[in-house]
């Protein structure tokens, strides 16, 4: 058990299929995150949340947050629970048609040959046949080499933005196994054992992580967290010892999340720093800091 005292009564419920409902701004359907009371369990009324639509990232923090006294709060510590890993088997059964995916297509056709190349290779980007084939699998490997579990998303191989009409392409590969124990860690975390002396970035989408490699990977490490809200402290423990920087997407809301976890994480002794890109008015909001090379290209 974990004293929570350094962290929040309320917090975003973790994501299971059907936790996220209609966003109560833009009501779009499964876009909103509820917050759940940890020392209950339960979620607070529908109107606390945050919507994770890019266009719309509507966020509702409950109030009285900063009021409530943790000191004798406990919440089970999972990290020391076990989890499950991905089948060797199927791992490298996505390697088969490595490099067809669209995603991995639309690199090609933006960035240098060599740099995408060796980003694919590093991040062990794989592709499957779901959605229709050529989708892209963004495996979620620990530093140990365990494969925890792989996001699956389909991208136009044109514009190179996720495919969201009729369906939105994403999927986890996770998903056809029963009673799988996910514990998830961030993508690119292999990584940490090939370059142990790079200063750490963090970005939200795995895309975008990749992106940044492929223009700036000489001499950095880049890692997504694959969601907004996916920075917690059992996850960051492979960061310590590091410099890390975070950058969130663009928008005060979005911002708001990471600064609450970057002071929640400097308490724990994490050398952890954000950069804002708010300054550049040719991002929207919910762009992010790919989006600045992508404009360029
Ligand atoms: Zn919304």
């Amino acid at each position: 058990m974990t004293s929570i005292s350094n962290t929040f009564k309320y917090q975003f419920a973790p994501y299971k299929r059907g936790s996220k409902i209609t966003c109560p701004k833009c009501h779009k359907k499964g876009h909103w995150t509820r917050y759940i009371d940890v020392t209950t369990g339960e979620y607070l009324p529908d109107e606390f949340g945050i919507c994770d639509s890019t266009k719309c990232g509507h966020f509702n923090p409950p109030k009285d947050v900063e009021t409530v006294d943790y000191n004798n709060i406990v919440i089970p510590d999972k990290s020391k629970e076990p989890f499950n890993t991905i089948p060797k088997d199927i791992f490298l059964l996505s390697f088969k048609d490595v490099g067809k995916d669209n995603f991995t297509q639309w690199l090609l056709k933006n960035f240098p040959k060599q740099n995408v190349e060796k980003a694919i290779k590093n991040y062990k980007i794989g592709t499957a046949k779901k959605f229709g084939g050529k989708s892209t699998v963004f495996w979620q490997i620990d530093k140990y080499g365990k494969v925890r579990s792989g996001k699956i998303m389909k991208y136009s191989k044109k514009t190179g933005k996720r495919i969201k009409e009729p369906i939105t392409c994403i999927d986890w590969v996770h998903t056809s196994f029963k009673d799988y124990n996910l514990r998830q860690c961030f993508f690119g975390e292999h990584l940490l054992k090939k370059y142990p002396n790079r200063e750490v970035i963090i970005v939200e989408s795995e895309k975008s992580a990749v992106i940044l490699a492929i223009v700036f990977g000489y001499d950095k490490l880049f890692l997504s967290c694959g969601q907004l809200r996916g920075l917690a402290e059992d996850k960051f423990k492979v960061l310590r010892g590091r410099k890390v920087t975070l950058i969130p997407d663009k928008g005060e809301e979005f911002e708001l999340v990471w600064k609450n976890y970057q002071r929640s994480l400097q308490k724990q002794g994490f050398d952890v720093s954000l950069y804002s890109i708010s300054q550049y008015t040719e991002l929207e909001d919910g762009d992010d800091v790919a989006d600045l090379i992508l404009k360029s290209i």
